[in-house]
């Protein structure tokens, strides 16, 4: 019994990846083009909208056809994808264009990183107009868009998941089921606020430890193995030559700008005065992240923040 359920499972799984879906997908910039180009990999037709004519071609050359408006996009579509700039742009997007546009039996999922409240209130005009919805945006940055390896938090009805997970998965490595509507954004957010705080005290942590005669790979030896471990210190080590390789061995170019970090923080301050839930490290975080993208270092990974610290190379 238990080996014909197993190969029952493995048969719907192999059908259910071969099965061909059409796509819409709007917004084909630094996130969205490589995951569009992955949906083409997978064996899906995808329909590509982008404000963008040097997107739109770029689309067109990984596979996508391509389309005038996100109307058109969506007609006849068993889904649609976007991953857009901001709350307000997704907000427009779907009201004027998606919902009443496309047909109501395709599931559709924004991937951008936008505030909680929006997420809730787009989903539930989708809901109203007899669609199901889900907010799921990502963790990893292009290279991992390209590369098919982002992480999706998903909101939206069990049922909305489940129809959602088939289309995530063309594009992840993993796909997490968070709860009601908005909860994708609502876990993006603070796990950004979490991954800024950790940063900040890791650079303070480093730098202090140096000007207090100590070297920066011995405290690495001596930490990283302590209870003052973190994923900024093991993963990401903001000290150039410390820990595996990261944006700090490369002058902090590349990998997660500080202008992205600086948008989830100030979401996830807006979020927080929302909830009226105390945040008084991550209103710290925010501030420093403010100061130093006001600075000039927007482009540069958010890591560089160590800079300000003056730690000696
Ligand atoms: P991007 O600016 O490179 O791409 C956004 C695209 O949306 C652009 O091509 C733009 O022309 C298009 N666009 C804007 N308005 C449009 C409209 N009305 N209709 C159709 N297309 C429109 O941004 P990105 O880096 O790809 O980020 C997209 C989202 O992913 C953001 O919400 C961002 O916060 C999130 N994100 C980015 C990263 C990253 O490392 N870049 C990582 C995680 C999450």
């Amino acid at each position: 019994m238990r080996r014909y359920t197993n190969s029952f499972q493995h048969l719907r799984t192999t059908r259910r990846s071969r099965y061909c879906m059409k796509i819409a997908f709007i917004g084909l910039g630094n996130m969205g083009g490589g995951m569009a180009a992955n949906l083409v990999k997978a064996g899906h037709e995808v329909n590509a909208f982008d404000l963008s004519q040097e997107a739109l071609d770029r689309a067109k050359a990984t596979g996508c056809a391509t389309f005038g408006s996100a109307r058109a996009a969506v007609e006849g579509v068993d889904a649609v994808v976007s991953m857009l700039p901001n709350g307000a742009i997704v907000r427009d997007v779907y009201t004027s264009d998606i919902i009443g546009h496309a047909p109501t039996g395709a599931i559709l999922i924004d991937c951008s990183t936008i505030d909680v409240a929006t997420a809730r209130h787009v989903a539930q005009a989708a809901a109203e107009a007899g669609y199901s919805m889900v907010d799921a945006p990502v963790s990893g940055g292009i290279a991992a868009a390209e590369g098919g390896t982002l992480t999706f938090m998903v909101g939206g009805t069990e049922t909305a998941f489940n129809d959602a997970e088939t289309v995530l998965k063309s594009m992840g490595k993993a796909v997490i089921y968070a709860g009601d509507a908005g909860n994708g954004q609502a876990a993006k957010i603070c796990n950004n606020m979490l991954l800024a705080i950790h940063m900040i005290g890791t650079a303070e942590a480093f730098t202090m430890a140096q000007k207090l005669g100590l070297d920066p790979q011995i405290f690495y030896d001596i930490s990283s193995v302590s209870s003052g471990q973190n994923w900024s210190m093991t993963s990401y080590c903001p000290v150039p030559g410390v820990g595996p390789k990261s944006p700090s061995d490369n002058d902090y170019k590349g990998g997660f700008a500080t202008a992205l970090m600086l948008k989830d923080l100030r979401l996830a301050m807006a979020a927080a005065e929302e909830a009226d839930a105390a945040v008084p490290i991550g209103s710290r975080a925010a501030s420093l992240y403010e100061d130093f993208a006001g600075a000039g270092n927007g482009g540069l990974d958010f890591s560089a923040i160590i800079r300000t610290y003056g730690l000696r190379g």
